[in-house]
């Protein structure tokens, strides 16, 4: 704890000092473009590994980067992406998982009856159990968790387009949606490309995933 106190103070008198422009407007509004859902994982930061500064990210993290889909949960996460959506108008939604995933761990293991939240939880991941259980059975260890991670951000993104605003803005080709995978060990992102069905190097994809499969006209 000493250290968090240590760094208040020094962020107050250096960071925030030096930028206090950035900091008075943000006072009055804020215009994120991009909602950041992704995992609670104290290895990577949002912002660390895009170099956004406060007010670019709106963040929504939970254990697992998880979209309960609409309708089916009363946690903060419609609420988060509601307003993410109409209320700042993002233009970008990327769900983010990353590698060595604990979530994704329990999810490949019975369920553990010391944790019931975290088990009943992880019942919003259940798509991605079954695919693995029945489609991944050749693979194992490393490459058995890996694929669930990346099983897991598609799981999720089709939870996302349960949701009335991002499918309603997705319709209108105002909103995209967009795969990660961030990688502890090397700090690469890699990102879904539809058109070759798998996770690339992000610098090569760069298109989101979710072009509009019908166009409604923005009035
Ligand atoms: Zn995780």
């Amino acid at each position: 704890m000493q250290k968090l106190i240590a760094g208040l103070h020094q962020f107050q008198k250096n960071v925030f000092a030096s930028q206090k422009e950035l900091f008075e407007r943000l006072a009055k509004k804020q215009e994120p473009e991009t909602l950041f859902i992704t995992c609670s994982d104290s290895r990577f930061s949002p912002n660390l590994i895009t170099q956004t500064a406060p007010g670019e990210l709106f963040i929504l993290r939970n254990a697992g980067n998880i979209v309960p889909p609409y309708g089916t949960s009363t946690g903060g996460e419609a609420a988060t992406i509601e307003f993410a959506v109409l209320g700042l108008g993002v233009k970008d939604v990327i769900v983010c998982a990353h590698s060595q995933c604990g979530a994704m761990k329990a999810l490949l293991q019975a369920p553990n009856e010391e944790m019931p939240a975290v088990s009943a939880w992880l019942r919003y991941a259940e798509t991605t159990r079954r695919i693995i259980k029945d489609n991944y059975r050749h693979l194992e260890g490393e490459a058995m968790l890996t694929a669930t991670v990346e099983e897991n951000v598609l799981s999720q993104l089709e939870n996302l387009r349960t949701h009335p605003s991002v499918a309603s803005r997705i319709a209108r080709g105002e909103l995209f949606l967009h795969g990660w995978v961030y990688k502890i060990e090397t700090g690469e992102v890699f990102s879904f490309d539809p058109e070759v069905g798998q996770f690339v190097p992000l610098e090569a994809n760069l298109k989101g995933i979710a072009p509009p499969a019908r166009t409604v006209h923005a009035r």
